[in-house]
């Protein structure tokens, strides 16, 4: 098979010269209330792969960039997490074409964080992509909660913008006694 970014011969879907390219670019972001944020990508270093996000091949993607994401956060962190019984929850992890974009990527952090699959999905089908502030702002996701309540929980999702989601996300698991202790996203969207 081919490399799908240089086409070149490849038993990986990336080669790993292709792979050795997509950077990480940590970032940390304070945002309402000064709950943090760390994202792991520069959105722009990664958007042609992001792309793909609605395609067969976009769990494979994604799978590759949540790897490289939790490779690079237990090197910072080594053993910060062991046997505090912390969970992960995607925001709106549920198969929307073909896959989870969150269930892929809380199941490479699940040596460190116990994940709860689907606990938190959209009662509607808003997709914020493109959209204004104002239009998010007045159009809320409307979340629902089905998980454990008394948990410390680390929050996730594929990319930030303006941060309305986990700030809603949020909101709805605190009020269902759940403890979020801060957010990872692959990539931070801000500045497009
Ligand atoms: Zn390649």
């Amino acid at each position: 098979m081919k490399c799908i970014l240089c086409q070149s011969l490849s038993i990986r879907l990336i080669c790993p010269s292709c792979d050795k390219k997509i950077t990480l670019s940590p970032k940390k972001r304070k945002t309402f209330d000064d709950f943090v944020v760390y994202s792991f990508f520069n959105y722009q270093d990664i958007e042609y792969l992001l792309r793909s996000k609605y395609s067969l091949i976009g769990s494979r993607i994604y799978k590759i960039l949540a790897r490289k994401a939790f490779l690079y956060f237990i090197d910072e962190v080594g053993s910060t997490f062991d046997s505090l019984n912390i969970f992960s929850i995607g925001i709106d992890d549920r198969v929307k074409k073909y896959y989870s974009h969150c269930g892929v990527i809380i199941k490479e952090f699940d040596s460190i964080f116990y994940p709860l699959f689907g606990v938190l999905v959209s009662n509607n089908d808003i997709c914020y992509a493109g959209k204004t502030l104002a239009y998010r702002e007045s159009n809320k996701k409307d979340f629902i909660y089905t998980g454990k309540r008394n948990i410390d929980v680390v929050l996730f999702d594929d990319i930030i913008t303006t941060g309305l989601s986990i700030k809603e996300a949020r909101e709805v698991l605190q009020k269902n006694g759940v403890n979020v202790l801060f957010a990872l996203t692959l990539s931070d969207a801000r500045n497009i």
